[in-house]
Protein backbone atom coordinates (compact mmCIF):
# COMPACT_ATOMS: atom_id res chain seq x y z
CA UNK A 1 0.00 0.00 0.00
CA UNK A 2 1.01 3.41 -0.93
CA UNK A 3 1.22 6.21 1.23
CA UNK A 4 1.41 10.09 0.28
CA UNK A 5 2.06 13.13 2.21
CA UNK A 6 1.93 16.48 2.29
CA UNK A 7 2.16 19.24 3.82
CA UNK A 8 -0.12 22.71 4.49
CA UNK A 9 0.46 26.37 5.69
CA UNK A 10 -1.96 28.71 6.06
CA UNK A 11 -1.96 32.58 8.31
CA UNK A 12 -4.49 34.83 8.94
CA UNK A 13 -4.45 38.37 10.82
CA UNK A 14 -6.29 38.95 13.81
CA UNK A 15 -9.34 41.48 14.16
CA UNK A 16 -11.48 42.44 17.01
CA UNK A 17 -15.14 41.21 17.41
CA UNK A 18 -14.66 37.76 15.59
CA UNK A 19 -15.14 34.99 17.43
CA UNK A 20 -11.85 32.59 17.15
CA UNK A 21 -12.11 29.85 15.45
CA UNK A 22 -9.09 26.99 15.76
CA UNK A 23 -9.03 23.35 14.70
CA UNK A 24 -12.74 23.82 14.64
CA UNK A 25 -13.15 25.28 18.00
CA UNK A 26 -13.95 28.48 19.66
CA UNK A 27 -11.49 29.34 21.36
CA UNK A 28 -12.14 32.51 23.66
CA UNK A 29 -10.37 35.99 23.10
CA UNK A 30 -10.11 39.30 22.73
CA UNK A 31 -10.07 38.77 18.72
CA UNK A 32 -10.74 36.53 15.90
CA UNK A 33 -8.81 35.93 12.85
CA UNK A 34 -10.07 37.66 9.53
CA UNK A 35 -11.52 35.83 6.69
CA UNK A 36 -13.93 34.89 4.65
CA UNK A 37 -14.88 31.90 6.46
CA UNK A 38 -14.71 31.20 9.37
CA UNK A 39 -10.83 32.01 9.47
CA UNK A 40 -9.99 28.67 11.09
CA UNK A 41 -6.12 28.97 10.13
CA UNK A 42 -5.16 25.33 11.34
CA UNK A 43 -8.48 24.12 9.50
CA UNK A 44 -7.20 25.36 6.24
CA UNK A 45 -3.50 24.22 7.04
CA UNK A 46 -5.34 20.65 7.04
CA UNK A 47 -7.36 20.96 4.04
CA UNK A 48 -3.83 22.29 2.01
CA UNK A 49 -1.92 19.05 3.48
CA UNK A 50 -4.93 16.71 2.12
CA UNK A 51 -5.18 18.70 -1.60
CA UNK A 52 -1.28 18.35 -1.22
CA UNK A 53 -0.48 14.82 -0.45
CA UNK A 54 -3.59 14.09 -3.33
CA UNK A 55 -1.67 16.64 -5.65
CA UNK A 56 -5.24 17.88 -6.27
CA UNK A 57 -4.05 21.78 -5.88
CA UNK A 58 -4.80 24.68 -2.77
CA UNK A 59 -7.71 25.72 -1.24
CA UNK A 60 -7.55 29.08 -2.71
CA UNK A 61 -8.70 27.39 -6.49
CA UNK A 62 -11.07 24.65 -4.66
CA UNK A 63 -13.23 27.10 -2.17
CA UNK A 64 -12.36 30.67 -3.64
CA UNK A 65 -13.18 34.09 -1.66
CA UNK A 66 -14.82 35.21 -3.86
CA UNK A 67 -17.85 32.59 -3.24
CA UNK A 68 -20.87 33.80 -1.64
CA UNK A 69 -21.59 30.05 -0.46
CA UNK A 70 -18.34 30.39 1.58
CA UNK A 71 -18.78 33.71 3.64
CA UNK A 72 -19.16 32.88 7.20
CA UNK A 73 -18.60 29.39 6.42
CA UNK A 74 -17.78 26.94 8.94
CA UNK A 75 -14.12 25.59 7.71
CA UNK A 76 -15.37 22.22 8.85
CA UNK A 77 -17.04 22.45 5.57
CA UNK A 78 -14.21 22.34 3.50
CA UNK A 79 -12.21 19.54 5.09
CA UNK A 80 -15.59 17.65 4.14
CA UNK A 81 -15.30 18.88 1.07
CA UNK A 82 -12.10 18.01 0.52
CA UNK A 83 -12.93 14.35 1.59
CA UNK A 84 -15.99 14.07 -0.94
CA UNK A 85 -13.03 14.47 -3.62
CA UNK A 86 -10.18 11.96 -2.11
CA UNK A 87 -13.11 9.40 -1.89
CA UNK A 88 -13.63 8.77 -5.45
CA UNK A 89 -9.66 8.21 -6.44
CA UNK A 90 -9.53 5.82 -3.62
CA UNK A 91 -7.89 8.15 -1.13
CA UNK A 92 -8.13 8.24 2.49
CA UNK A 93 -6.74 9.97 5.23
CA UNK A 94 -4.36 8.08 7.03
CA UNK A 95 -3.07 10.80 10.08
CA UNK A 96 -2.76 14.42 10.64
CA UNK A 97 -0.15 16.57 12.45
CA UNK A 98 -0.84 20.36 13.21
CA UNK A 99 1.15 23.03 14.37
CA UNK A 100 -0.30 25.94 15.45
CA UNK A 101 1.73 29.28 15.96
CA UNK A 102 0.81 31.74 18.17
CA UNK A 103 1.94 34.03 20.95
CA UNK A 104 -1.83 34.39 22.56
CA UNK A 105 -4.01 33.37 23.61
CA UNK A 106 -2.61 30.36 25.62
CA UNK A 107 -4.13 26.98 23.63
CA UNK A 108 -2.87 24.20 25.65
CA UNK A 109 -6.38 24.17 27.09
CA UNK A 110 -7.88 23.70 24.02
CA UNK A 111 -5.62 21.22 22.62
CA UNK A 112 -7.96 17.92 23.41
CA UNK A 113 -11.03 19.84 21.79
CA UNK A 114 -9.19 20.66 19.04
CA UNK A 115 -8.14 17.43 18.18
CA UNK A 116 -11.57 16.05 18.97
CA UNK A 117 -13.06 18.37 16.35
CA UNK A 118 -10.72 17.75 13.87
CA UNK A 119 -10.72 13.98 14.12
CA UNK A 120 -14.87 14.40 13.72
CA UNK A 121 -14.55 16.26 10.42
CA UNK A 122 -11.95 14.18 9.35
CA UNK A 123 -13.92 11.17 9.76
CA UNK A 124 -10.79 9.58 11.97
CA UNK A 125 -10.27 8.48 15.57
CA UNK A 126 -9.00 11.27 17.84
CA UNK A 127 -5.58 9.31 18.02
CA UNK A 128 -4.95 10.33 14.19
CA UNK A 129 -4.88 13.39 14.83
CA UNK A 130 -1.90 15.74 16.68
CA UNK A 131 -2.30 19.22 17.46
CA UNK A 132 0.45 21.44 18.61
CA UNK A 133 0.85 24.57 19.82
CA UNK A 134 4.06 27.32 19.83
CA UNK A 135 4.12 30.49 20.67
CA UNK A 136 7.13 32.49 18.20
CA UNK A 137 8.85 33.27 21.30
CA UNK A 138 8.15 37.44 20.36
CA UNK A 139 9.60 37.44 17.19
CA UNK A 140 7.94 39.07 14.01
CA UNK A 141 4.56 39.09 13.25
CA UNK A 142 3.62 36.08 15.24
CA UNK A 143 5.24 37.61 17.99
CA UNK A 144 3.63 41.22 17.97
CA UNK A 145 0.76 38.64 17.92
CA UNK A 146 -0.57 40.43 14.65
CA UNK A 147 -2.27 37.01 13.83
CA UNK A 148 -2.19 33.58 13.75
CA UNK A 149 -0.25 30.37 11.42
CA UNK A 150 -0.42 27.20 11.25
CA UNK A 151 1.28 24.28 9.58
CA UNK A 152 0.02 20.92 9.10
CA UNK A 153 1.03 17.56 7.75
CA UNK A 154 -1.42 14.91 6.30
CA UNK A 155 -0.52 11.30 5.07
CA UNK A 156 -2.98 9.75 2.76
CA UNK A 157 -3.21 5.83 1.99
CA UNK A 158 -4.86 4.37 -0.77
CA UNK A 159 -8.26 2.33 -0.34
CA UNK A 160 -8.39 1.44 -3.95
CA UNK A 161 -6.86 0.93 -7.53
MG1 LIG B 1 -6.87 30.62 5.22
Amino acid sequence: MSTRVGIGYDSHRFAAGRPLRLAGVTVPHTHGLVGHSDGDVALHAVVDALLGAAALGDIGALFPDTEPRWKGADSAQFVRATLERLGPLGLAVGQVDITIIAERPKLAPHIAAMRAATARALGVEPGAVSVKAKSNEGMGWLGRGEGIAALAVATLARTSG
